[in-house]
């Protein structure tokens, strides 16, 4: 078994970071990978498939170099409306002045702002707000029409509008299909890459999920990528039971979402959404502005390293980072000073064990798995376990384990080397690769073995297996075992 170096306590919350311009070469993704990212995502609004490949190459390489299996994120870019390109660097807009937006491409027409989308004018009604450059710039619907494709707006916040800056249209129902012609494109290249997790962005309910899995499910059967659906319009909210349910883990996308709705309401919008994912065993990532200032800055926020530690406390899977990473001057260390808050915040005990009820139907497929977990938990926390350890074949037990927030480590073995990738995005997760199927003996034995080579336990440690027997292919968590690690 080959072993990345585990001395240490594990970070239970998983830090993810985009990649870009300041990250997508080979030594920077590496110390990326050494500091503890355990997912780098792709953003596909910007860059070209060739980057992106050349990207996913890059990580496939050092996660083999260094025995790691951190995963890939590529988040589509969904349907987002955005100013169409104009031959000016930018445009002034006045406050109070009137202008007009046009879904026809008349480039360069004075007064005129081009939107690459033609259902703009059909879609906006007098009175909605027009939001521009997350936010940056507000406008007011005066009139549209349908037939030219005109939509008149009077400027609230005025300043400078560049190409390509996304629209927000808070109040406005919008009619754009859940996948665009642009995220079918990605979805092609993605779905030949080794990617295990895909972002779905402006999901406004559960059939845009089910969409996307069908989608997927039509092209791949095997190792697909699971999905994550981004949190960032209120109709969302309004679904947000089915789209968990829906969904393979959320992201509470606070850019968009600040824009959205009003932005003292994230806070608790976050809040919720974390909860309820973990009563679901979903898990969930906390996106946006974690660390902004170390775009330019050498150091963050009083204000940011609360809101990383608030964001542990919440009980978030995952942390990402954004513009920190992809622009910033220096992705390195954002991810050290990310690291050093969590590590930090990680000592109180508030966070470990939280209340979760195993599957009470007992005709329910999992139920002997979930009562299983639910049992290896409780026990866990009753003894103060030092370590929990199991297989796993489809990742089930490792995601009901981890919604638990068992203080002891998790260390999941699994020969399948993608749902390890997957398991890289979920809370306190070390996965390892494993394919022998001799006997359940043997395999506790040399898990055990394995552990302690590594310094994981010693001898007087407590430690919970929970696997399956007779140790068959495809079999389901079925039993415990609790031993004291002998000298
Ligand atoms: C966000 O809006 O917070 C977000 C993560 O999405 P994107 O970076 O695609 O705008």
């Amino acid at each position: 078994m080959n072993t990345p170096d585990l001395k240490g306590k594990p970070m239970k919350t998983k830090i993810i970071t985009t990649i870009g311009p300041a990250s997508s070469d080979y030594n920077t993704l590496e110390q990326l990978l050494l500091e503890g990212v355990s997912i780098f995502r792709i953003n596909f609004s910007h860059g070209t498939h060739k980057e992106h490949k050349q990207t996913m190459e890059y990580i496939h390489d050092l996660n083999r170099k260094h025995h790691r299996h951190a995963g890939i994120l590529a988040d589509l870019q969904g349907p987002k409306i955005r100013v169409g390109r104009f031959q000016q660097e930018s445009m002034l807009l006045t406050k109070w002045e009137t202008v007009t937006f046009n879904c026809l491409d008349l480039l360069d027409h004075p007064g005129h702002i081009p939107v690459d989308y033609p259902g703009f004018a059909k879609d906006v009604s007098k009175g909605e707000r027009i939001q521009i450059d997350d936010g940056r710039l507000m406008l007011e619907v005066l009139e549209t029409c349908e037939a030219t494709g005109q939509v008149n707006a009077r400027v609230l916040y005025g300043g400078d509008l560049l190409p390509r800056k996304g629209i927000n249209l808070p109040n406005t129902r919008i009619n754009l299909p859940a996948l665009t012609e642009k995220d079918h494109q990605d979805l092609n290249f993605i779905l030949k890459q080794k990617v295990q997790w895909v972002a779905l962005s402006f999901v406004r309910s559960a059939s845009d999920v089910v969409e996307l899995r069908h989608h997927i499910a039509s092209r791949l059967q095997r190792k697909a990528p699971l999905i994550i659906s981004k949190i960032e319009k209120p109709e969302a909210l309004m679904d947000l039971s089915n789209i968990i349910d829906k969904s393979d883990a959320l992201m509470i996308a606070r850019g968009d979402l600040g824009i959205e709705v009003p932005l003292e309401e994230v806070p608790l919008i976050q809040k919720k959404i974390v909860r309820e994912c973990m009563k679901k065993a979903k898990p969930s990532i906390i996106a946006t502005q974690m660390m902004e200032g170390m775009v330019k800055n050498f150091s963050p926020t009083r204000a940011e390293v609360n809101d990383v530690a608030n964001s542990v406390i919440d009980g978030a899977d995952a942390l990402m980072l954004s513009g920190e990473t992809s622009v910033g001057h220096n992705p390195v260390r954002v991810v050290q000073v990310m690291k050093k808050i969590i590590e930090h915040v990680e000592k109180t005990e508030d966070l470990y064990y939280k209340e979760l009820p195993a599957e009470g139907n007992k005709r329910s497929r999992r139920f002997i798995s979930s009562s299983v977990i639910y049992n290896a938990c409780e026990m866990a926390q009753q003894i103060d376990a030092k370590a929990i350890a199991g297989l796993t074949n489809s990742g089930y037990s490792a995601f009901q384990i981890a919604a638990r927030r068992p203080k002891a480590n998790v260390y999941i073995y699994t020969s399948n080397r993608s749902i390890l990738s997957k398991l890289s995005l979920v809370w306190g997760i070390s996965g390892f690769y494993y394919d022998k199927f001799i006997s359940t003996d043997h395999t506790i034995e040399e898990l055990l073995l394995h552990l302690k080579k590594h310094e994981i336990i010693s001898a007087g440690d407590m430690v919970i297996n929970v696997t399956t027997t007779p140790l068959e292919k495809d079999g389901k968590t079925n039993m415990l075992k609790l031993s004291m690690v002998q000298d």
